[in-house]
């Protein structure tokens, strides 16, 4: 239960979630940032990212490598559902999540779509 004077004010809230019960932090968040002093308060800039962070070994787990690697898949994915289309395969659908953005492949028109945006 967040304080009243937090409600009164307008107080942001610790966006933190516990993994036990699954129910919202609720102490206020410190000042400048999104979570409160028991769960990490950091203000955003002084987060590190990329090769600024001190765990930073080759990039390839980067926000950056991981949207590259995701555009490939997603890609490819596609590539598989213009194959299905033109009926050049017969082989079995890959499984599993679909990449983020993957919308499928199921007119000539998207094919042609496809193609242009590559
Ligand atoms: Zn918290």
């Amino acid at each position: 239960m967040p304080l009243p004077s937090m409600r009164l004010h307008g107080a942001k809230s610790c966006t933190a979630k516990s993994k036990r019960t699954g129910l919202p932090c609720n102490n206020p968040a410190a000042y400048g940032s999104r979570s409160c002093k028991v769960h990490g308060a950091r203000k955003a800039k002084s987060i590190k990212r990329g090769e600024q962070h001190p765990n930073f070994v080759h990039g390839g787990r980067t926000l950056q490598a991981q949207a590259e690697q995701s555009a490939v898949s997603r890609r490819l994915q596609q590539i598989e559902d213009a194959m299905h289309l033109l009926g050049m395969t017969t082989a079995k659908r890959s499984r599993g999540r679909k990449a983020s953005g993957y919308y499928k492949i199921t007119s000539m028109d998207e094919i042609k779509r496809m193609l242009d945006g590559m």
